[in-house]
């Protein structure tokens, strides 16, 4: 008997057994198959082959179809199965998120590409007079062979003129151009903190190193990272550089492929199924040398891997929130690991845990003190608000004069605030009713353009009530200030300069935030106002002040990791000042001025506030000092989730070492109608953590969890 070992994508543990004929040749693991699965037929992968399986081989199914071979090569099946055990998800879930979507269906394997049409002869010299629409299309061939999504795009009706035009032989199919790569363009010479950090990347360049590169904002790490690996390619390797989400724009695309003379391949969430698949092949046949992605593309097939880069590695949106809830980041350094090569992790504020690694001798710790070039770091002022000076739009008279300055001397100005909308909150100026969610336990933000009010936690929206629902009375009044008050504050304050938005509503689509960082960059006075778009990596030479209104809430968060995140966004983005010639400004509005925390940061002096932050955790026995995991539940009913996890934790006698602590509701304790506890789960040593959640977890899924009360597991969770 030969047996096959699946990997399913349903959320159960383990592998499922398969019968499989012995007189076809057998499917090596990591090969596509398609089974039966209850009524249902999916598509899995082959983690094992065997000779024999527990189960009586009457209640046996035998494999659909083998559908092609190994699509993941054993060192990524290693892998999967490291994170399955490693962050207690079941295997077959985790083995199907690593591969793009069309081949977690049974369909084709390789992608669709595009349709590009030409003129023919007979094209060139129809008589189209009667025929608009063919003759349009042609005026569009003229200039050369287009995709038929440029045609649809520029002409209307042009799929069936198109066909038209095929038929009577007036256009033919042609061969996409290749694409145009930017020409080569030589970096600047490297400064000396540069070239010690490219010499200690290279001199790991045959065997495992992590190495923490951290440089303030604009002091060439980028540089670093890309002679780096230009050298990889140079010895025939692959490099995977991975990005927050944010991070990866086109604009900087261009500049990898400039500076390295090599096709980036990208693979992020903006892409299409077919176009993620393309670099997914390209990247497994060796085709693709460079790969640029966010979290997911941790997992590309590299059959010629080299260095692996995490640029602003200390970025949230490297964990994955649903699903198995793995961190981009560390997988990344666990595969580096398996593969005997460098990587580079990039911050201007890294994580405590990477510092703390760092520290411990795990990475070696590379600095770049200093901007590079001729650009120096922002001065920064911390605005002491005890003044109850009055605010328009959260800004004070100092800031609007300090913003008057640097508009009239030709310079841009940043405001971040990190609240999309008019308001946080609607309010009853006679009763002091508050709008909220009915489905969470949050506030509804008010949208004023759009007439609505909406719960960022759950989507919900509703129409601005004309009075209040409990009183009747009609004067209901914003409170706070999100980014569309703020611009409007601004539009008037600022008539003669141009106020751009920047958030996830005003925003909508990769094209139109790049098309902004153009605008932006043609270096124009104006004034950006935005959320964490904002913040992030974008390197806006014009910019020569950047303010923050109010940080203080963060000060005071039960949230453990909300000091260092507050430090590492009030560093990054003051990082957006002063990058080009003009020396550039940042303002901190804060009632807090005397808070230790925010004189290191003032002092522009992250490693001492992390050192800072790094001693308080461990006084309080938290990561990185010991490992943390989630056991959280959600119901509709508070008692049910509450009671699974109270069962939960009289299931269990936790063996040394490891820590149980809770139910606790969660700090949004009610979202999208449903009420949410948590367990904490601390472990002295990690490796004692994977072992106990192993045997925790089954003994959760013996406990059979009522229906409608859903839970799970979260290894090292970055929110609580
Ligand atoms: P980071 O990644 O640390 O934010 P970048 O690599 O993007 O920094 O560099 C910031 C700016 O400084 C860029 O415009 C870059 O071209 C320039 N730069 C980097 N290294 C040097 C250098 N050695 N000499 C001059 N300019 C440099
Ligand atoms: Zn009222
Ligand atoms: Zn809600």
């Amino acid at each position: 008997m030969r047996i096959l070992r699946v990997a399913l994508p349903v959320p159960l543990p383990g592998l499922f057994d398969y019968t499989h004929d012995r007189k076809q040749p057998a499917p090596e693991p990591g090969s596509r198959v398609v089974v039966p699965f209850g009524r249902r037929r999916l598509v899995g992968v082959v983690l094992e082959v065997a000779g024999s399986s527990e189960l009586p081989e009457s209640r046996l199914k035998s494999v659909h179809q083998v559908l092609d071979g190994p699509c993941l090569d054993r060192h990524l099946l290693e892998l999967l199965q490291w994170c399955a055990r490693y962050y207690c998800h079941p295997v077959g879930e985790v083995v199907s998120m690593a591969l793009p979507g069309l081949l977690r269906r049974t369909g084709r394997r390789s992608p669709a590409t595009e349709s590009w049409y030409a003129l023919t002869e007979s094209g060139h010299q129809a008589s189209l007079d009667r025929a608009p629409r063919q003759d349009s299309i042609r005026a569009v061939l003229q200039e050369g062979p287009a995709s038929r999504k440029t045609l649809v795009d520029r002409v209307d009706g042009a799929a069936s003129a198109i066909a038209r035009m095929l038929e009577k032989g007036l256009v033919c199919r042609a061969e996409p151009p290749p694409r145009q790569l930017p020409s080569r363009v030589a970096g600047p010479e490297l400064n000396t903190d540069q070239r010690h950090a490219l010499a200690a990347i290279l001199q790991a360049r045959n065997h495992y190193q992590g190495l923490l590169l951290a440089g303030v904002t604009g002091s060439g790490k980028t540089e670093v990272y890309l002679q780096a690996a230009r050298r990889a390619l140079d010895r025939g390797r692959q490099v995977l550089l991975l990005l927050p989400e944010i991070g990866l724009t086109p604009q900087l695309v261009r500049r990898i492929e400039a500076r390295l003379g090599e096709q980036a391949w990208t693979y992020h969430s903006g892409l299409n199924d077919s176009e993620r698949l393309a670099t997914w092949l390209n990247a497994a046949s060796g085709k693709a040398r460079v790969i640029v992605g966010t979290r997911s593309a941790v997992f590309m097939p590299l059959p010629e891997p080299g260095l692996f880069v995490i640029d602003e590695e200390h970025d949230g949106s490297f964990k994955q929130q649903d699903g198995p809830r793995y961190s981009g980041r560390d997988v990344a350094v666990m595969r580096a690991n398996m593969l005997g090569i460098p990587i580079v992790l990039g911050s201007a504020t890294p994580s405590l845990e990477s510092l703390h690694n760092a520290r411990l001798g795990r990475y070696r710790h590379l600095k770049l003190p200093e901007r590079a070039g001729t650009a120096r770091m922002a001065r920064w002022r911390m605005l002491d608000l005890r003044g109850k000076e009055k605010l328009e739009g959260g800004l004070s008279p100092r800031v609007l004069q300090t913003i008057d300055s640097h508009l009239e001397k030709g310079g841009q100005v940043l405001i971040f605030r990190n609240r999309r909308g008019y308001a946080p909150v609607l309010l009853c100026t006679a009763c002091g009713w508050q709008a909220d969610c009915h489905q969470c336990s949050a506030h509804m933000t008010w949208h004023h353009k759009a007439g609505r009010l909406v719960c960022h936690h759950c989507g919900h929206t509703q129409r601005v009530p004309t009075a209040c629902p409990d009183c009747g009375d009609p004067n209901l009044r914003g409170r706070g200030v999100g980014t569309e008050r703020l611009e409007e504050v601004l539009g008037q304050r600022f008539p003669d300069y141009p106020v751009y938005r920047v958030d996830r509503d005003s925003m909508r689509g990769r094209d139109s935030f790049e098309s902004l960082l153009e605008t932006v960059r043609k270096g124009e006075a104006c004034l950006l106002a935005g959320t964490q778009m904002l913040a992030k990596g974008h390197h806006l030479p014009g910019v020569t002040l950047a303010v923050v209104i109010d940080a203080d809430q963060a000060l005071f968060s039960a949230d453990f990791r909300a000091p260092e995140r507050l430090g590492q966004l009030l560093i990054q983005v003051s990082g957006r000042a002063g990058r080009g010639d003009r020396e550039g400004e940042f303002v901190l509005q804060t009632l807090h001025p005397e808070h230790p925390w925010l004189k290191d940061l003032a002092r522009n002096d992250y490693p001492a506030f992390a050192e800072r932050l790094l001693e308080e955790r461990k006084t309080a026995d938290l990561p990185p000092y010991s490992a943390l995991a989630m056991l959280r539940a959600e119901a509709s009913r508070p008692e049910t989730a509450q009671a699974f996890l109270d069962r939960a934790l009289e299931s269990t006698d936790p063996p040394e070492g490891i820590e149980l602590a809770g139910p606790f509701p969660s700090v949004l304790a009610r979202r999208a109608g449903q009420y949410r506890f948590q367990v904490w789960i601390q472990a002295r040593e990690r490796n004692r953590m994977t072992g106990f959640l192993q045997q925790f977890t089954s003994q959760l899924r013996a406990l059979k969890s009522p229906r409608n009360c859903r839970w799970h597991v979260e290894v090292d969770p970055l929110s609580l």
